[in-house]
């Protein structure tokens, strides 16, 4: 870690650029990441700059970028549209607030175009900054709903283990079903029950559907909001459920009055090759989160979509909530220009034929010992080690220019939904080499 006068005579160094060790020993000395440990943090690559799906270092170093960061760059970076849309919606009107009775053309063209996109009976949007702002709003929303209705015991929200909804000290992180990121911020929130995580090829699914009704009966329908979930659980390890899973929860949702709110933040705008994942899983939730892609990351903004029956339950109810960038002018210019770029270059069938390839090329790791499953659909792949430390793997992978993400025993990827031919060749060869040589 930096000595303190050494920090500062960084600091005073003026405005010339520094080298990589200055920025790197400035990070560690000023900067908490997340997921990083507390005062022994690892000296980060300080990324300058990136196009498509390549990202450059301070030293001019590239990575392929098949995470795309955290999920979230669809269109690939440096896209010059984006940068004018935002610097053209900058210079007209950078910011005004969205709350009471003020808005902005940008989020009312951007909404009229989420619900165009979603179709049938999801004919509202509330806007929000980013993932957990939406999920915690979407279970807000479905206790509101049933507080308005008159039923205000029925408050308890149905889960699953391996869920990631987000890390707000509230419900999005009550709602997560991963133990390791709620150790020691107890007290959460309470009335949420995690469900079986639902696995293709390792859960059935009249076993889920019998816990799920099972719960029900326990609890009561009468006390329970809503049901949330991901399509396919991203953070844990990118798990598709059983093809039958979700037509199969939602019919016995729907017969107990019970809320779906789908976790759409990874998998809304292409990932899957569709715009919402709840078309290739043919189901409708009754109010779905979005965030990330809706921008490819270039703005923080998210998108919560809800149906008519929890706006029909809300009639007349005042929303007491709200944060201060929700409908971000800039956001929504942004968000407008990048669902154009996805429609133009039809980027949903690039993520079906890019990602069929990518999991066809994985699917070869399945033949090591070292592998147990490789897993995915789209353009979100995982791949399960037997053994070895999947963190360790991701790092050598990341030494010979490849960024995969590593936890435990999984590694995940998520390349921008532009990944070019040879870029999925190369992913696929670099994993296949390093897990090649594990012991
Ligand atoms: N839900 C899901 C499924 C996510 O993957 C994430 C973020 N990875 C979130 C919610 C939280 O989003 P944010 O980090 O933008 O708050």
């Amino acid at each position: 870690m930096a000595h303190p006068q050494e920090v500062f005579a960084l600091l005073s160094a003026g405005t010339a650029a520094r080298s990589t060790s200055d920025l790197q020993r400035l990070d560690t000395a000023h900067i908490v990441h997340p997921q990083q440990v507390v005062g022994r943090p690892a000296a980060p690559i300080v990324v300058a700059r990136a196009q498509g799906s390549t990202i450059w270092d301070t030293d001019g170093r590239p990575y392929l970028d098949a995470t795309c960061g955290l999920w979230q760059c669809a269109v690939g970076h440096g896209r010059d549209e984006l940068v004018r849309a935002a610097a053209d919606q900058m210079g007209q009107l950078e910011f005004y607030t969205s709350f009471w009775d003020f808005s902005n053309e940008p989020a009312i063209l951007l909404a009229e175009r989420l619900t165009e996109l979603a179709g049938d009976g999801l004919r509202r949007v509330h806007f929000t900054s980013g993932g957990s702002e939406g999920t915690a709003l979407a279970i807000k929303l479905a206790r509101l709903a049933w507080d308005h209705a008159g039923q205000p015991e029925r408050d308890i929200i149905l889960s699953r283990q391996g869920a990631y909804h987000g890390s707000g000290s509230g419900a999005s992180l009550s709602a997560t079903g991963i133990p390791p990121l709620k150790e020691g911020f107890d007290p959460l929130m309470e009335g949420f029950i995690h469900l079986t995580c639902p696995h293709a090829g390792r859960t059935n699914t009249d076993a889920l559907v019998d816990e799920l009704v099972e719960t029900i009966e326990r609890i009561g329908a009468e006390r329970i909001a809503a049901f949330i979930g991901e399509p396919i659980m991203g953070v844990s390890g990118v798990i598709p459920p059983p093809d039958d899973y979700w037509t199969r929860v939602e019919s016995v949702l729907r017969e107990h009055g019970i809320l779906l709110i789908l976790d759409e933040v990874i998998t809304a705008f292409g990932r899957l090759g569709h715009w919402f994942a709840f078309e290739r899983f043919g189901i409708r939730p009754d109010l779905v989160v979005t965030a990330k892609a809706i921008t490819s990351g270039y703005f923080p903004f998210g998108a919560v979509l809800i149906a008519d029956r929890p706006i029909e339950l809300l009639d007349g109810r005042m929303l007491r909530h709200g944060f201060t960038y929700s409908g971000h002018p800039v956001g929504a210019a942004v968000a407008l220009e990048n669902l154009a770029i996805i429609e133009r270059e039809d980027l949903l069938g690039a993520a079906r034929k890019q990602g069929t390839e990518l999991g066809r090329r994985l699917a070869r790791l399945e033949e090591l010992d070292q592998v147990s499953e490789v897993r995915g659909e789209g353009l979100m792949w995982g791949v399960e080690l037997t053994s070895g430390d999947a963190v360790q793997l991701a790092a050598a992978i990341r030494k010979r220019g490849v960024i995969v993400r590593g936890m435990e025993n999984r590694i995940v990827m998520s390349p921008p939904l532009v990944v070019t031919d040879e870029e999925i060749v190369r992913i696929a060869d670099t994993i296949e080499a390093e897990v090649g040589i594990l012991s």
